[in-house]
């Protein structure tokens, strides 16, 4: 079957806003001895200007292949085949940075600058050989004209804004030396010091204990309002998207099934998959020892992708003529959401 044209996504309230940032029908895949692997797999969405996009969906939907794709930084052997990712600059027409080269001066220039990365696990992302003052200045120096001195007293003042004590003594420690929560706190400042007009924060918080997270949140969506910054915020935790997200999109198996804004997605979800993830979630009003609803069966293989709708061999309201056979396209339900399900027509 011929794959439709992708639906454009309008998922703000304030319909009349250009978006800052566009993925179009976004195409990334591995290519392995054994096989292709779909990881993201046509997902659309649009990020708003000071505003906060969540995505959700188990281990492996292709949330983070998402967000390293609108960076290009896909690792061997995956490859981004098709999409489009349009960022648009004040007052000029958008850029497809999917056209740039990925190791160009361009996109070098974007990543880190307009658009910065927050990843789950700060370590990885950290040499662990120099001290986290040089590394915080030379990003710094990297997209501004500070010299050595100057960029030092930014690096400063950004550790003092993200709660690092004694952050002056801080600068000439390793990253070792800091404990997770600060580590996670350090890479918060060197994401956020260069100004990014976006934000992709990728699991921020999961490894980090209910109060850490909780300060990471408050502090991210402080630094949000002062400068108005996007966030594209990444994680399987719902409880966290319902407090920081404006429109959440809900990915399974590298496609955007349900998009929405966050009161009508927690409200009224219209995706079977979305209702079975929010089903899932523990509630302060379960009786004691109750056994918590879980979405049942796994999530298949890429490789093994399902025929039809790739959600059909779990879901609750499977309908025999048509889900396994044919593909349903994302289709507009109500005024403000998405979803992709032929509960909602047959398209
Ligand atoms: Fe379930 Fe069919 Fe909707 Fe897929 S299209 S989510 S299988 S009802």
């Amino acid at each position: 079957m011929q794959s439709p044209e992708p639906e454009t996504v309008v998922t703000d309230e304030d319909t009349g806003t250009r978006p800052l940032l566009s993925v179009e029908d976004l195409q990334t895949y591995f290519f392995t001895d054994e096989g292709t692997i779909k990881a993201v797999d046509g997902a659309s969405f649009d990020v708003y200007s000071g505003r906060t996009l969540g995505i959700v969906g188990e281990s492996g939907c292709g949330k983070s292949i998402t967000a390293k794709s609108i960076l290009q930084i896909i690792d061997n052997p995956g490859r981004i085949v098709g999409g489009q990712v349009k960022l648009s600059s004040n007052g000029d027409a958008s850029k497809n940075l999917l056209e740039m080269e990925p190791n160009g001066e361009e996109i070098r220039s974007i990543r880190g600058g307009e658009i910065s990365m927050i990843f789950q696990e700060p370590m990885t992302s950290f040499s662990p050989i120099h001290t986290f003052g040089n590394q915080i200045i030379e990003a710094i120096r990297l997209h501004s004209p500070l010299d050595k001195e100057e960029a030092h007293g930014l690096a400063v003042d950004w550790l003092r804004r993200v709660g690092i004590p004694s952050p002056e003594q801080r600068m000439s420690e390793y990253p070792y030396q800091f404990s997770g929560g600060q580590r996670q706190r350090a890479m918060i400042a060197m994401a956020l010091c260069t100004e990014p007009r976006i934000l992709i924060a990728d699991e921020p918080t999961t490894a980090l204990d209910v109060t850490t997270q909780a300060q990471i949140l408050d502090i991210l969506q402080t630094l949000q309002k002062q400068n108005d910054m996007s966030i594209i915020f990444i994680t399987h935790d719902l409880g966290v998207i319902a407090e920081v997200a404006d429109v959440v999109a809900v990915m399974y198996l590298g496609k955007v099934v349900e998009i929405g804004p966050v009161e009508s997605i927690f409200s009224s979800p219209k995706h079977p998959y979305t209702k079975a993830l929010l089903s899932s979630m523990p509630t302060i009003d379960a009786a004691p020892r109750e056994r918590m609803p879980s979405i049942t069966g796994a999530i298949p293989h890429p490789q093994n992708r399902p025929s039809g709708c790739s959600f059909h061999p779990r879901c609750p309201s499977y309908m025999s003529d048509i889900c396994g056979l044919r593909e349903p396209d994302l289709v507009s339900i109500g005024t403000d959401q998405q979803a992709s399900c032929f509960l909602y027509g047959r398209n």
